[in-house]
């Protein structure tokens, strides 16, 4: 309110002088020496401008706060948004990338850095449910999606892209550490000691699937490649790693 009854009192010098100076003009041209002209030179604007100028100024008070309503209302909303978006790329049981921004970010990735993709996929998940029951699945679940995680660089990438099946994309395309990381997950996974609430323990293993070199084609192809990579370490007994190296899918 201050702002505004100093800026009708700005308004209300410069009226006043203005219009001073132009009844001085006036007068000096038609040749009148007339006081009380200056006088009404004066009381005119000392009377309109202050009403007009403070519903002028209210008014843009107004704007300028309901502007600033608006601004912050807007930056919520894009926080908001950015957490919404984070929630509906996140599968909710593992909070790893679910399998739609896995794919998303494999192909921002791949742009960026010439990488190798594996499949995980937990051995005979269906006999650990029945065995010891959906909720002691979970928790293996989580177990096994921990261990992938920490066994994992900070430039890698993990989604679950399905019930027990999870994938990486690694930063890298020599062949030798795409096989040494991937067998680092089996061993890593096959090592949990993982036990239900009864303290009955639960053996867990995976079969990892990958493909050497992720370039130009789909994502869609090599996700195929390695597919039937894990398909073949499912044949080969489980609990193994089969690898397709850049050589055999280039050719
Ligand atoms: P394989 O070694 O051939 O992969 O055998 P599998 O039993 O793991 O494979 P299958 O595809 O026959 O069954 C997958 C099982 O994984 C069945 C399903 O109930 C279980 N599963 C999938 N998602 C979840 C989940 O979120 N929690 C639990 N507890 N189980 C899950
Ligand atoms: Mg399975
Ligand atoms: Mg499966």
């Amino acid at each position: 309110m201050n702002r505004i009854l100093l800026k009708c009192a700005m308004v209300m010098v410069i009226s006043v002088a203005c219009s001073l100076l132009i009844t001085g003009v006036m007068m000096s041209a038609n040749d009148m020496h007339d006081p009380r002209g200056y006088v009404i030179a004066t009381v005119c604007p000392l009377v309109i401008s202050p009403a007009i100028s403070f519903l002028v100024f209210r008014q843009s008070e107004k704007l300028r706060q309901t502007l600033a309503t608006l601004n912050t209302v807007m930056l919520e909303l894009e926080i908001t948004n950015a957490k919404l978006f984070e929630k509906s790329s996140r599968d909710s049981m593992t909070g790893l990338l679910n399998r739609e921004a896995f794919f998303n970010h494999m192909e921002d990735m791949r742009v960026r850095q010439r990488g190798s993709l594996l499949i995980i996929d937990a051995d005979h998940f269906k006999k650990i449910n029945d065995m010891h029951g959906h909720y002691n699945g979970d928790g293996a679940l989580m177990a096994i999606a921990q261990r992938i995680d920490d066994s994992i660089g900070p430039d890698d990438s993990l989604g679950r892209i399905g019930g027990e099946e999870f994938a990486v994309y690694l930063a890298t395309d020599d062949e030798a550490q795409v096989k040494s990381i991937a067998e680092t997950i089996r061993l890593e996974v096959n090592n949990i000691e993982y036990r239900t609430p009864e303290n009955e323990l639960i053996p867990l293993s995976v079969s990892i699937g990958g493909v050497v070199g992720v370039s130009s084609r789909t994502i869609a192809d090599y996700f195929q490649i390695a597919d039937r990579r894990l398909y073949e370490a499912k044949r080969s007994g489980r609990n193994c790693v089969c690898i397709q190296s850049k050589m055999q899918h280039a050719a």
